[in-house]
């Protein structure tokens, strides 16, 4: 099983040919399919990301079949399903590396600065209020929620990280497609 520190490597590569790619290089081929389910999975890193049509893990970091397993829910949010979900990838899976993937524009972050509310939506804003606090800018405010999730991941499976885990923030740019990783 490939460690944190490769796996972010991996990812940031991933990432410089997604920039420089006219098209998603990730294999999705049938050989890969017929490969992936044979063998299982064992992704090399878990991406909390937002559900906004824009950011797609598996296109942003160049991956294909079996690498990533990824966790989507509006504004990345960490709640108690995707706590389980990271769990179950870093006990079962052997994944080592947790990414929070942020991204600007964010409608779910947006919403919380502004104080939309009101449904089903209110569980979610009430998980990015605390993170964002009295930041009134977009982009920091989404960098803000991204480094909350990050500590939330890691105050809740702290166990985790004796087994070589490590969570890392990070902010997605919809206009230029970069990710910034938040140390
Ligand atoms: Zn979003």
């Amino acid at each position: 099983m490939i460690n944190a520190e490769d796996a972010l490597e991996r990812l940031k590569e991933g990432n410089r040919r997604y920039l420089d790619a006219p098209t998603s290089p990730g294999d999705i081929s049938p050989e890969a399919r017929a490969r992936t389910a044979e063998e299982g999975q064992s992704p090399y890193a878990v991406i909390v990301a937002c559900s906004d049509s824009r950011v797609i893990p598996e296109a942003i970091f160049s991956s294909g079949l079996g690498e990533l397993f990824v966790i989507r829910v509006a504004g990345n949010v960490i709640g108690a399903h995707e706590l389980g979900s990271i769990e179950y990838a870093a006990d079962h899976l052997g994944t080592k590396l947790v990414v929070v993937l942020g991204h600007t524009r964010c409608g779910a972050v947006g919403a919380a600065l502004h104080g939309h509310s009101g449904g089903a939506v209110d569980s979610i804003l009430a998980d990015i209020i605390p993170a964002i606090g009295s930041e009134t800018d977009e982009t920091a405010a989404s960098r803000l929620n991204a480094v909350f999730g990050a500590r939330k991941v890691l105050s809740e499976l702290a166990r985790l990280t004796a087994d070589g885990l490590r969570v890392v923030p990070a902010l997605y740019y919809t206009d230029s497609g970069a990710v910034e990783f938040i140390s």
